[in-house]
C-alpha cells in the first residue's frame, strides 16, 4: 500500500496556467535506460544557458547521488505535504516511487524568461501539456528495444525486480509517446544532444503573453 493517496481527478490541471510567462518549458521523457541523464549532461554542456528543474522524489538516493543535485530526496510525508499544498506542477508514481516537479521554481524561471528543462515521465508530461501551451515535448528513444533491454541490464543500480519493473514500464512509456512533438533517437549521445538543442532553437513558439 503506498502511503501517498492517489491524485484527485483533475486537481492540478484546474489551477492557473503558466502560459503568460516568457520563458519556455522543455519536457524530456523516455524509458528508463534510454540515457536521458547522459544526453541532458551533454545538452547542458553545449547549452549552459538552459536551466534544469530538480524534481522531488521519494526514491532513496543511489550511491553517489547528492541531495539537491539530481533530485531533492524527500520522505512520503514531505511529498504528501508538497502535493496537498499545491506546490507541485505535476507528479506521478514511477517504478513504485513518487516524483514531482516543484511549481515555484519552474514559474520563477519562466517569468525570468529562462528556458527550463524537465526530465519527467509520460504521465507527468501529459498533465503539463494542457497547462503550459507552448511547452516543447521531446521523447528520447533507444535505437531498438533490444538495445534498451541491454542497457537496462547493464545498469547495475537496480535489483532484479527493479529491472523487470523498469522494463515493463519502458514498454508502456514507448507505447504512450505518440503525442510528443518530437522524437529523438539516442544512438549517439552527442548527436542526440545536438538534435535536442536544434529543436529548442528552431521551435521558438514563445508563449506570447496570451
Ligand atoms: P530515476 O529514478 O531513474 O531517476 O527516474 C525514474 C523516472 O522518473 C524517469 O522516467 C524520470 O523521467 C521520472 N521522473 C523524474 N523526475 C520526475 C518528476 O518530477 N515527475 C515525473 N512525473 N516523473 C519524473
Amino acid at each position: 500500500m503506498n502511503p501517498v493517496p492517489a491524485r484527485p481527478e483533475g486537481t492540478p490541471a484546474k489551477r492557473r496556467r503558466l502560459s503568460i510567462a516568457p520563458g519556455r518549458l522543455i519536457v524530456l521523457s523516455g524509458p528508463s535506460g534510454v540515457g536521458k541523464d547522459t544526453v541532458l549532461q551533454e545538452l547542458f554542456r553545449i547549452a549552459p544557458w538552459l536551466h534544469y528543474s530538480i524534481s522531488y522524489t521519494t526514491r532513496p538516493p543511489r550511491p553517489g547521488e547528492v541531495d539537491g543535485v539530481a533530485y531533492s530526496f524527500v520522505d512520503d510525508a514531505r511529498f504528501q505535504a508538497l502535493r496537498d499544498h499545491h506546490e507541485l506542477l505535476e507528479y506521478a508514481e514511477v517504478h513504485g516511487h513518487w516524483y514531482g516537479t516543484g511549481e515555484a521554481r519552474v514559474r520563477e524561471s519562466l517569468e525570468r524568461g529562462e528556458d527550463i528543462v524537465l526530465k519527467i515521465d509520460v504521465q507527468g508530461a501529459a498533465w503539463i501539456r494542457p497547462r503550459v501551451p507552448g511547452a516543447i515535448f521531446i521523447f528520447l528513444l533507444p535505437p531498438s528495444p533490444e538495445e534498451l533491454r541491454r542497457r537496462l541490464t547493464e545498469r547495475a543500480t537496480e535489483s532484479a525486480d527493479g529491472l523487470e519493473l523498469r522494463w515493463e514500464n519502458a514498454r508502456t512509456e514507448l507505447a504512450d509517446q505518440g503525442w510528443y512533438d518530437y522524437r529523438v533517437v539516442n544512438d549517439d549521445v552527442q548527436r542526440a544532444a545536438r538534435e535536442i538543442l536544434e529543436i529548442i532553437e528552431r521551435d521558438r513558439p514563445r508563449t506570447d503573453h496570451q
